[in-house]
């Protein structure tokens, strides 16, 4: 490995051997990978993270270079899908920051807000509504605006590029329909619980709502769980295993005191981990088989009217679109069809495949903000691809996914609308004249 300050003599925990061994050292997932797209570096590929792994599984020290090129990496788990061998990479990663997670020293401050963001924030309807309640009197006073004006114009330096990324309030918030019923329009086919997330109860409430529309018009009696909170992806991602399966357990009982025919989320992110809950707690006797059963019912929305039989009363909606997959949709949960035949059936809408849809937009839950430079980069890319599609309507299934793709639009764009998929398809019911 190369030189570099060493953090830690002693062996901390990581990925387990029998996933390490996996890794054959073919490269076949080098040009999957954005890191290694942007940078060329060897170390910050899937093949160089495996090896660096490796070596810290044999007892070489933890130092400031593995911290690095782990904490460089998207966990987007391109890799996964270009991958022969089957290597496991998303689970490895978060073994390996689990274990960087356990031996890190952080300064007060950043232990406090850590702790904040992490122990309370994401796990509080009330502080999430404070923090949207704030957040809108910011943009409703302008500031956010200027902010991100002034943040074009590259005076803020990182400050400006993360202003860009700023979620926006979108009141009223989604938190007042948790605990309601929504009854399928027509005959009930389906009754499927909806997991509203986090933060998207306030950033993205008109979205909640959408989705939920857009089920009912499928026959769908739509029950938002009492009970229901964060499903603990982020904290997953930032090595905090044992926080999220303390969410996993609350969102499991939450769901299973109901009986339904699917769970249905329209965040890619969560969802992949919200399949992977049987995994997260199967070394608990009380909660391995109900952890498993709850994962058997997940379902992301596109996937979900992917597997029924579509409401096909679509209006028109006369615009060009391209699709970027979420990678926890595409490499975490292997759904790439579902999403793309949905748009397709929408009347008037011209499908545009953009280059390279697959690979990730550099969002990756809170990557965007703590890795804002390299996250920026990949953006930069990214939005080349879409530009080059002529689309009006950029799609994709994952508010992070959203949000980033926003920015992308403000920086580089050409007035692109950016839409998750069931936003699109609820335009299209709307637009439905009964002809
Ligand atoms: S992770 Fe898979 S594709 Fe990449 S080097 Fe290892 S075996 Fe090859
Ligand atoms: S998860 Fe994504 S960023 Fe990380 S090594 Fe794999 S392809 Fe590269």
């Amino acid at each position: 490995m190369e030189d570099s300050i060493v953090v830690s003599e002693h062996s901390v925990a990581g990925p387990r051997q029998f996933d390490l061994d996996k890794c054959v050292h073919c490269g076949l997932c080098l040009n999957a990978c954005p890191t290694y797209r942007v940078l060329g570096v060897e170390m910050d590929s899937p093949r160089g993270r495996v090896y660096q792994m490796v070596q810290v599984a044999n007892g070489a020290p933890v130092t400031e270079s593995y911290q690095e090129h782990i904490g460089l990496c998207l966990a987007c788990r391109g890799c996964e899908s270009a991958c022969p061998s089957g290597v496991p990479y998303g689970r490895m990663v978060e073994d390996a920051r689990a274990g960087l997670e356990a031996i890190a020293k952080r300064g007060w401050f950043a232990r406090k807000v850590r702790q904040f963001v992490f122990g309370r924030l994401l796990q509080s309807r009330g502080l999430l509504s404070i923090a949207g309640t704030m957040l809108y009197l910011l943009e409703f006073s302008g500031l956010k605006a200027l902010g991100r004006g002034v943040g074009q114009l590259k005076l803020l330096g990182r400050l400006g590029d993360l202003q860009q990324l700023t979620p926006s309030a979108d009141p009223p918030f989604f938190f007042s329909q948790i605990g309601r019923t929504f009854p399928a329009e027509g005959e009930r086919r389906y009754r499927v619980a909806f997991l509203a997330g986090c933060i998207a109860n306030v950033s993205f409430a008109r979205l909640n709502e959408a989705t939920v529309r857009v089920l009912q018009k499928n026959g769908c009696e739509v029950v938002i769980p009492e009970g229901q909170g964060c499903c603990g992806a982020l904290h997953l991602h930032s090595g905090m295993k044992d926080e999220a399966r303390k969410l996993a357990r609350i969102n499991i009982d939450a769901v299973l005191a109901g009986a339904y025919d699917a769970v249905i989320t329209n965040a890619a992110g969560c969802g992949s981990t919200l399949k992977e809950y049987g995994e997260l707690l199967e070394e608990q006797p009380e909660y391995a088989e109900k952890a498993s059963r709850f994962s058997g019912m997940m379902r992301d929305v596109t996937e979900f009217l992917g597997g029924i039989e579509l409401n096909r009363k679509l209006g028109r909606v006369d615009a060009a679109v391209t699709y970027q997959d979420s990678c926890h949709l595409a490499h975490g949960q292997k759904v790439r069809k579902a999403p793309r035949d949905l748009l397709r059936a929408i009347p008037g809408l011209a499908f545009r495949e953009m280059a390279g849809a697959d690979i990730c937009c550099g969002s990756a839950g809170v990557y965007n903000v703590v890795q804002n430079e390299m996250a920026m980069m990949i953006l930069d890319r990214k939005m080349e691809s879409v530009n080059a599609t002529q689309a009006q309507i950029v799609a994709t299934a994952n508010p992070g996914c959203m949000l980033q793709l926003q920015a992308g639009v403000r920086l580089h764009g050409k007035e692109q609308r950016v839409m998750h998929v069931v936003e699109v398809l609820d335009l299209a019911y709307k637009n439905y004249s009964g002809a």
